[in-house]
């Protein structure tokens, strides 16, 4: 039926074929961008028209894309996979409907290789965990560090976690990524412990981790093969990913918590939870989301936000991170507010193990200690 009624569309000259499934060509002869959209504009109009199946009215819905001859190839092979590129795009959107995007094809093939790179990532050495340094304001000290996930690809060098993260996360290798994250963490905590430097450092955990009933036993175990306490581990989950499946979510944060493992509110103020909602959840710190640091004087309405989110926290009896801190005014704003922990560029960048331990004997003497 379906090809039947895209059959009768046709002009002459048009081809119509089916490739795989349910994907189908339509090529336009002596046709430009522009009338190929008002083409398939009318074909999903079309096709939205109810077909009877039966006893059944079906409608149809689809996703199209269009690429060009010649401007977005001159060879069939091109011609298609950017056809099926803009097709998949056309997907994410409402309109269904896209002309293939330039360097979308670039972009696209990029996200392939880091997809099926990221598998081997770990084993091939690619992995490596940078420390940045989180500031006890009263305290004047830093024995404190989260861990960010670094990739030095072999083709494309840096890749940012920004990138990466996102995309472990929705073709399923974000687990083998934290499992290395954990176990690597570890592995430096047991190292320092032995120099006599006694660090606690936040991971960052994904909401598909949250998922995982045998998390908290698997980390129990590697934190006793390491002889690491527990109160050296802290768990970093966003907002969001908290509230994705409360109760299953809550039923792994409570095991992680019987380990000793503490929990912590990553990005907060970006999601849609309130305190109230947090409060259910068995966490112990709560980390301001950089947005709401990144310009705050004294009168900004971030202000109020900030320190209202502090005051509130501490009548929870959390405690309370500030991250994205670049300049000092900010600083000693935070402190006067009563913030319990300072985290940016102004205090120290993200670095290897190896600096962040130099970094940290050179922090005792410098100026920013003075000035708290
Ligand atoms: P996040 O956990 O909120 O980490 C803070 C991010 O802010 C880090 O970016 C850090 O480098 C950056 N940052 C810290 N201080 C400043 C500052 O003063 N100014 C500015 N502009 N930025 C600052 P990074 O390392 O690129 O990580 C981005 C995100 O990727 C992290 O956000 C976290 O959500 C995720 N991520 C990183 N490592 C891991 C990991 O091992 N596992 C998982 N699941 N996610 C990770
Ligand atoms: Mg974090
Ligand atoms: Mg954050």
């Amino acid at each position: 039926q379906l090809s039947r009624r895209l059959q009768a569309t046709l002009r002459p000259g048009d081809s119509l074929a089916r490739l795989v499934n349910d994907e189908m060509l339509l090529m336009l002869e002596n046709s430009d961008s522009d009338n190929a959209i008002a083409a398939a504009d009318r074909l999903h109009q079309l096709l939205l028209k109810p077909m009877r199946v039966g006893t059944l009215d079906v409608a149809l819905d689809c996703s199209i894309g269009i690429a060009a001859y010649p401007i977005h190839g001159n060879n069939p092979d091109d011609l298609l996979r950017r056809a099926a590129i803009a097709m998949q795009d056309a997907a994410q959107q409402s309109g269904r409907l896209e002309l293939y995007q330039e360097g979308r094809d670039d972009a696209h093939q990029r996200q392939i290789n880091l997809v099926r790179d990221l598998r081997h990532a770990a084993e091939r050495g690619e992995l490596i965990l940078y420390y940045q340094p989180k500031l006890d304001i009263p305290g004047r000290r830093v024995h404190e560090a989260e861990c960010l996930l670094r990739w030095n690809h072999p083709h494309y060098g840096m890749v940012s976690p920004g990138e990466f993260i996102p995309l472990a996360e929705r073709t399923g290798s974000i687990q083998l990524l934290t499992t290395w994250v954990i176990g690597e963490a570890l592995r430096q905590l047991h190292e320092w412990n032995g120099h006599g430097l006694v660090m606690q450092v936040s991971l960052n955990i994904s909401a598909e981790d949250l998922g995982d009933l045998q998390l908290a036993e698997r980390v129990r175990q590697q934190l006793a093969e390491q002889g690491v306490s527990a109160e050296q581990l802290v768990f970093e989950i966003t907002e969001s990913a908290m509230m994705r499946d409360q109760q299953r979510a809550l039923d792994v944060l409570l095991r992680l918590r019987a380990c000793g493992i503490q929990l912590s509110v990553d990005d907060f103020g970006t999601g849609y939870s309130s305190l109230a909602q947090l409060k259910r959840m068995p966490v112990q710190e709560l980390k301001i989301d950089q947005s709401f640091i990144r310009e705050l004087d004294e009168h900004s309405e971030d202000a109020v936000i900030v320190r209202s989110t502090i005051e509130m926290s501490h009548s929870l009896g959390l405690k309370v991170v500030a991250e994205g801190v670049e300049l000092a005014p900010m600083l000693e704003l935070l402190a006067r507010w009563g913030c319990d922990t300072a985290q940016g560029y102004l205090i120290g960048k993200p670095m290897p193990a190896a600096a962040f331990e130099q970094w940290l004997r050179q922090w005792q003497g410098s100026q920013l200690a003075k000035v708290l």
